[in-house]
């Protein structure tokens, strides 16, 4: 079947969640991806910042090929070395001490919610389980990270929300503070936020965000599921501001494009989850793990961090000065390959026209071109990228 009638067929079965592009990919490889009509785009979306390592990456394929002719899937009743072996990895990087497995970034940030809540209740009182986020934070689609998330657009249809939530500024510590009640548990934030728009904190935001935590004894909660395995050019965000948090969550680039979450933390917080408290019947199962183990290690043995830390500063540069040139820009901001470029109009517009012509972008906050290629990015598909926008640009 060609784009057309995949299309035809998809208005008739599929339900309307997404305001979908007409565009139907069924191969990539790297930084492309073809169309059922044979069609080249340039992806700078990446799954939306998911596919890391570019499209069928030949460790990851060899992987999911190797344990699928073993073993896809077994309970959680069982120990399984693959999931095993990935907790070891993200440990011995990180942080954390243990890992909970899942099977999206929703879920993890749902375990996260339920573990801070437990290690709460136990160490402080049933009085003690409201979890302060920020604004225009983004933490998932299930009615507890819904209620999370502090964006109405995502929450409202859909009262009553969850209790036990409040919304402060982000990038705003004061703000936080005055936030905290007695019956705060943790706090929850993203490093950068993504669906609100590429949003870089101040240098110091996140000390003091560690400070306030540690003076009224609350959990830190890193929500690293976009900006986490690499994007920035460091294995995870948080690296970057010199904080550690007490739980982070991981999910999107985890396993190389198969679906996966997962919640780390440190012992003593670790600890207050027991047999019987939380699972997942897929959860960290063999296929996804086995797909894991072999994306976390080519990130870290492939030069992937540096590289991504390099390329994405040329990126960085390049929107800059393109940007300059038209009186709708407004800035360009981001770490590594995690960049979203500014307008005072809106970037709708620009995104279909890419899509015409070979490019795969996206937005945020309607005004914000969002940027998340492949880490594996050459700087000559920069090039052809910034080649392409300055087109479309100039016709705006
Ligand atoms: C995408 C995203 C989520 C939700 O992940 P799903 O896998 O879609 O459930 C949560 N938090 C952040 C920061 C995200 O970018």
């Amino acid at each position: 079947m060609n784009s057309q009638q995949w299309i035809a067929k998809a208005d008739k079965y599929i339900m309307k969640t997404y305001g979908r592009y007409p565009l139907v990919p069924v191969r990539g490889e790297g930084c492309r991806l073809w169309d059922a009509d044979g069609r080249e785009y340039l992806d700078f979306l990446a799954g939306v910042a998911v596919n890391n390592l570019g499209h069928c990456h030949p460790r990851v394929v060899a992987a999911l090929q190797k344990q699928a002719g073993e073993l896809i899937h077994c309970s959680n009743y069982y120990h399984i070395p693959s999931q095993i072996e990935l907790a070891e990895l993200l440990c011995s990087h990180s942080f954390a001490d243990r890992a909970f497995f899942c099977n999206s970034g929703a879920e993890a940030n749902e375990a996260a919610i339920k573990l801070a809540r437990k290690y709460s209740r136990e160490k402080f009182g049933a009085d003690r389980y409201e979890i302060v986020t920020a604004l225009a934070s983004f933490h998932g689609r299930t009615m507890a990270t819904v209620s999370a998330t502090g964006q109405e657009k995502v929450q409202k249809f859909f009262d009553p929300l969850l209790h036990g939530f409040r919304h402060v500024p982000f990038n705003d510590a004061e703000a936080l503070h005055k936030g905290i009640t007695p019956n705060t548990c943790a706090v929850m934030l993203e490093p950068i936020q993504g669906e609100g728009g590429v949003v870089v904190p101040s240098a110091g935001y996140f000390r003091e965000v560690r400070e306030i935590c540690d003076a009224h004894n609350l959990l830190l909660i890193f929500d690293e599921v976009q900006v986490g395995m690499g994007r920035t050019g460091k294995l995870f965000a948080h690296e970057h501001f010199g904080v550690v948090p007490d739980i982070m969550t991981l999910a999107k680039a985890l396993a190389g494009g198969a679906p996966i979450g997962t919640m780390l933390a440190r012992e003593e917080v670790a600890s207050a989850f027991g047999p019987g408290t939380h699972g997942s019947t897929f959860g960290g199962n063999p296929l996804v793990t086995a797909a894991a183990v072999a994306a976390v290690r080519t990130i870290l043995e492939e030069g992937i961090l540096n590289h991504a830390e390099e390329i994405g500063e040329y990126l960085l540069g390049e929107l800059e000065s393109l940007g300059e040139k038209f009186p709708f820009f407004v800035e360009v901001r981001g770490i590594g390959l995690m960049i979203g470029m500014e307008l005072s109009v809106p970037a709708g517009d620009i995104v279909k026209k890419g899509l015409e012509r070979g490019l795969l972008l996206n937005v945020a906050q309607d005004r914000v071109l969002r940027f998340v290629p492949p880490l594996i990015v050459t700087k000559a598909e920069v090039d052809q990228m910034i080649g392409i926008l300055s087109g479309i640009l100039a016709e705006m």
